[in-house]
């Protein structure tokens, strides 16, 4: 399937916390480094906050809302220093001189109203804003509005490209009341489109198998991952993947969490397993590299928030005692 194993840091899931909305345009950056991990990634904000929808509300447009516009993966910001940077709050798009070539509404967070919004790859951002890499706003906007993002990057990008028919080619249309397209000649309904991946933090004693992906960053370790083949059971999917690419045969295969990867449509569903053997035979292609570590001598590992850091994590709560020192 398209891309490389989404071992690579997603989006953060599991803040327990409430977004601080003060006067319009001005929101506290939540702590990046407060992650809940007792309260398991399953647990995540959206349920708590955000409440998704479909039909935009019948309103005069003056409560602000958040606009998360984009242009391909960047997203529009007014961007406050290196650290910091805010989601558009405004009452309407036309106050933000922005021309939507397609908008959908997503739903309110802590009762404001979202919008997923397309512009043209040519439009230039407007006096004081700049489109950014979404990945790159990780810790930049809060939490709460980065999950939001991912969202709306997905929607964007299912808009994008289910414009026609995938069957007979006819123009699509919204299909009213569902998230979904209608094809008004054949009937074909396309939804937004997920790519499931699994993904497992695999130990054996006090040691933990991890591995260096084809197209990681220099020197980075993570946990196995890959996508859910059609027709395949998650947790054959773990069993497989581990299989093909290290060669390990795993037991006590156990559910930890998931977590939304839009980039551009996964959902990363995490496991736990351990094996009877610690013999590794590497596949090459997939996988550059792969060994068995200590808590103690880990090597760089993903930045905080991924749900393979998470993983790793859990690993590290039970066998040390000292926090590690990588971000
Ligand atoms: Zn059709």
């Amino acid at each position: 399937m398209e891309g490389a194993p989404p071992c690579a840091p997603a989006i953060p899931t599991g803040v327990a916390t409430q977004p601080a909305i003060g006067p319009a345009n001005t929101i506290r950056l939540t702590d990046p480094t407060d992650l809940r991990l007792q309260d398991g990634v399953t647990d995540i904000l959206m349920d708590r906050i955000f409440v998704s929808a479909i039909e935009p509300p019948e309103e005069d447009g003056q409560a602000a809302a958040w606009w998360f516009v984009f242009r391909g993966m960047e997203l529009l910001v007014a961007e406050r220093g290196e650290q910091e940077a805010e989601i558009p709050l405004h009452g309407d798009l036309a106050d933000l001189t922005v021309p939507p070539v397609r908008q959908n509404y997503l739903g309110a967070l802590s009762g404001r109203h979202c919008y997923a919004v397309e512009v043209d790859p040519d439009f230039a951002p407007p006096q004081g804003l700049a489109f950014r890499g979404l990945r790159s706003l990780y810790g930049r906007i809060a939490d709460e509005l980065f999950v939001v993002a991912g969202r709306a990057a997905q929607i964007v990008e299912w808009d994008r490209t289910h414009q026609f028919c995938g069957r007979c080619g006819a123009p699509t249309e919204y299909a009213p009341g569902e998230r979904a397209k209608r094809c008004p000649r054949c009937g074909l309904i396309s939804f937004p489109r997920l790519s499931p991946a699994v993904i497992v933090l695999i130990e054996r004693g006090d040691r933990v198998l991890l591995a260096r992906g084809r197209d990681f960053p220099e020197a980075m370790y993570s946990t196995l991952a890959g996508f859910v083949e059609p027709g395949e059971a998650l947790e054959e999917a773990v069993r497989r993947e581990v299989r093909e690419e290290v060669g390990i045969e795993l037991t006590d295969i156990r559910y930890f969490g998931s977590q939304p990867w839009p980039f551009p449509h996964s959902l990363m569903i995490g496991f736990t397993a351990t094996c009877a053997t610690d013999e590794i035979t590497i596949d090459g292609r997939e996988i550059v590299d792969a060994a068995w570590f200590t808590a103690d001598t880990l090597p760089p590992i993903p930045p905080k928030l991924s749900i393979a850091r998470m993983l790793i994590d859990s690993y590290l709560a039970k066998h040390r005692e000292e926090p590690l020192g990588q971000p």
